[in-house]
């Protein structure tokens, strides 16, 4: 299966309640063949009404995070755990994560990076693949606002651009 096949799967997906609420399932965007993934937890409001992963306050915050350090964020490939926004963008469920995340892990073993780099608790609960590095850091939304996170966040990316 392509990544496209696999884009149509997901927004077709019903296997659970999120679809239902959601305006938008948000498979993921980026390079095909990046070498890094980031991986948040679902998306938003703004991302649910646009169907694209972090385009709002934390999104832009990652952006300026990525550019601080030199990294071009149309190098990596940026997806969820969860694709489709929840409720009042509630904490995915655990029936949630699992019925969702077979498509992550497909998009993992087809684009084959090199380094997952996991954002949150959420998605730390990812499973690891042999042959793929994983970095987990703290969620672009708690590193804007507690500075200890923020300093976690910033050292990761910065430890992950000497490693690109
Ligand atoms: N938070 C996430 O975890 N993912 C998004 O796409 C946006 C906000």
């Amino acid at each position: 299966m392509t990544l496209a096949d696999l884009d149509e799967r997901i927004k077709k997906c019903k296997k659970c309640r999120l679809w239902k609420t959601a305006l938008n399932a948000v498979p993921g965007e980026g390079s095909l063949a990046a070498k890094t993934m980031l991986v948040g937890q679902n998306p938003g409001v703004e991302e649910d009404k646009v169907g694209r992963p972090f385009v709002g306050r934390s999104g832009k915050f990652l952006n300026k995070v990525l550019a601080d350090n030199g990294i071009e964020r149309g190098s990596l490939f940026v997806t969820n755990i969860v694709k489709h926004a929840t409720p009042n963008n509630r904490k995915p469920l655990p029936d949630e994560i699992a019925a969702c995340l077979p498509y992550l892990e497909c998009q993992i073993s087809s684009i084959k990076p090199e380094i997952v780099v996991l954002m949150g608790a959420v998605a730390w609960q990812t499973t690891r693949t042999e042959g793929v590095r994983y970095m987990e850091t703290v969620h672009p939304s708690a590193a804007m606002r507690f500075a200890k996170m923020r300093k976690r966040f910033e050292e990761g990316f910065a430890q992950l651009k000497s490693r690109l």
